[in-house]
């Protein structure tokens, strides 16, 4: 979810991000869990007197992919998440300029990923650590990397991942 809004529904003092988790039995994702980051005033995301909010939250992919009402769900998770935003926001209707929500089906679109699954395997104890995928493969010269491999999901993960691979190559590995 990306929301352009007035300064004026941004808190004072509020940080940079957030973790809400709503109902603390439910699942974590599915918009019962949001991961929110808020831009600084003058940090260059948006003008003078203005902010952005970006939310992401994770969804089960299949629900996604063979909806036949996708429109309805988008903005049934839309709706749901400003009304969730708006219990630590001030997300009246006139301080929204701007709202946009980005889906699986976006990711797989502009990003090229299967199903739209950015954030790479989803980590369970059997896909975890030396479970994962490992960087080496049994191919000469083919060497894999990115948030499906190991160690993992997000830029950290995935950065180290290459770090990996450069070290074992420069190392002499083929
Ligand atoms: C909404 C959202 C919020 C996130 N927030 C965070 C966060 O706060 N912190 C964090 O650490 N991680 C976050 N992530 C996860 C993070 O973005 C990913 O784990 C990371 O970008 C994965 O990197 P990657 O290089 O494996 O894949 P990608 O970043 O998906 O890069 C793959 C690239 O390959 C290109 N490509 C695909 N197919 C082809 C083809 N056939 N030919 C040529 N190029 C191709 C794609 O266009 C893309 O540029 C977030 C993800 C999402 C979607």
């Amino acid at each position: 979810m990306y929301l352009g809004v007035e300064q004026a529904a941004i808190p004072a003092d509020c940080p940079p991000h957030l973790q809400f988790l709503y109902d603390y039995d439910g699942p974590i994702g599915e918009n019962n869990s949001l991961f929110v980051s808020v831009s600084r005033p003058g940090d260059g995301r948006a003008p003078q007197g203005r902010a952005t909010i970006v939310a992401s939250s994770f969804v089960d992919l299949k629900d996604w992919g063979e909806s036949a009402d996708y429109p309805a769900r988008k903005q049934r998770y839309t709706d749901a998440a400003i009304a969730r935003l708006g219990q630590f926001f001030d997300l009246r209707p006139d301080h929204i300029i701007h709202v946009e929500a980005g889906t699986p089906r976006t990711f797989e679109r502009f990003t090229g990923r299967d199903r739209g699954a950015v954030g790479g395997l989803g980590m369970r104890v059997n896909s975890f650590g030396p479970f994962g995928f490992a960087n080496r493969t049994p191919i000469p010269g083919l060497w894999l990397v990115g948030d499906c491999t190991h160690p993992g999901e997000g830029t950290a993960g995935v950065s180290y991942s290459a770090l990996t691979v450069v070290r074992q190559m420069t190392a002499g590995g083929d």
